[in-house]
């Protein structure tokens, strides 16, 4: 068998093109939808992460204004700045790019974003919602990407096993979490497996839909994936590759060409989850702006 390929891209530039029709609309209706995304500091990957994000933006309609702050910002200037923009109406959604640079704390700083503006789902208030199956709540990006991309190959999870590797606050838990709620596209049964699964691969080949966010290169083998199941590969990983003009590449948490021989489907790393993260942080932000269109 060779899986079928989950074309990431692809699915992922139709929402944006969908967002940038929702963004037109609710111009015409007289609110341009506004998502602030914080950088702090000079983080390489961060930076290339808010520019991606802010790209889409523009492409997509929505107004995203630049964010930048140094690295020596203190906490009471970053909370000042975050309150500033709670009462912004021209801004919907509010992210603010992680890792912060020390000695900011995070959690506090996620605890002064309005949850009406958490466009990322990381607020306590919107996981609380969340989980108890709120479907108004903000969900977070990554998890919710995965969700989309099974619905837009239409591979339903519900009454099958999915098993996630995993469980990150920011992936694994959350995709878990959505995918066994009583809602359309989920109704499955979820086994949550991390480092302390003694045998990994055992757990893996129960999952129809097997979903891998543990941050090590290549780690899923063949023998660890049930015939015929529909791989979700989150993992981003550089490693070193001479041949490259970089000297690395990318790869992801499975080893693609040995189980794209045994899976139905697979993500491919880039161009699988990635791209869908950025597409329904976009959704989010529309979603808030048609909420409170201010
Ligand atoms: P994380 O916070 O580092 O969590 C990793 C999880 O994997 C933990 O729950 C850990 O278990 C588990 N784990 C680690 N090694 C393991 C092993 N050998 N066997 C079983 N479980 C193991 O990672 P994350 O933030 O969720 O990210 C995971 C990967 O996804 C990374 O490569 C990251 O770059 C990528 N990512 C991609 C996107 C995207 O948009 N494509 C978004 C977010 C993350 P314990 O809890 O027991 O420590």
């Amino acid at each position: 068998m060779t899986a079928r390929l989950i074309d990431g891209k692809k699915i992922a530039s139709e929402i944006r093109a969908e967002v940038a029709v929702s963004a037109a609309r609710l111009a015409e209706r007289g609110t341009k939808p506004g998502l602030a995304a914080v950088l702090v500091g000079d983080d390489p990957a961060s930076q290339v992460y808010v520019r991606m994000k802010k790209r889409a933006c523009e492409e997509a309609g929505i107004y995203a204004p630049d964010m930048h702050l140094p690295a020596d910002t203190t906490q009471e200037a970053l909370i000042e700045r975050i309150e500033q923009l709670n009462g912004d109406p021209r801004i919907h959604g509010i992210l603010v790019q992680l890792p912060l640079p020390r000695p900011l704390d995070e959690s506090e700083i996620m605890l002064r974003v309005r949850p009406e503006k958490d466009v990322d789902g990381f607020h306590p208030v919107n996981v609380g919602r969340m989980v108890s199956g709120d479907p108004d709540a903000f969900r977070p990006a990554t998890p919710a990407g995965i969700q989309e991309l099974l619905k837009r190959i239409d591979v339903d999870p519900q009454g099958r096993h999915v098993v996630v590797m995993g469980r990150s606050n920011i992936v694994g838990r959350p995709v878990a979490e959505i995918l066994s709620q009583k809602q359309p596209w989920a109704n499955a049964t979820v086994t949550l497996a991390h480092s302390r699964t003694p045998d990994l691969g055992e757990v893996g080949r129960l999952g129809d839909i097997l979903i891998v966010a543990i941050g090590r290169p290549e780690f899923v083998t063949a023998d660890m994936v049930r015939p015929g199941a529909v791989v979700i590969d989150v993992g981003v990983n550089r490693v070193d590759d001479p041949e490259t003009e970089k000297g690395y590449r990318l790869v992801g948490d499975v080893a693609f060409e040995a189980v794209r021989t045994v899976a139905s489907w697979i993500t491919p790393v880039p161009g699988g989850v990635g791209p869908m993260t950025i597409a329904m942080l976009l959704r989010n932000t529309i979603k808030a702006a048609e909420r409170f269109p201010a």
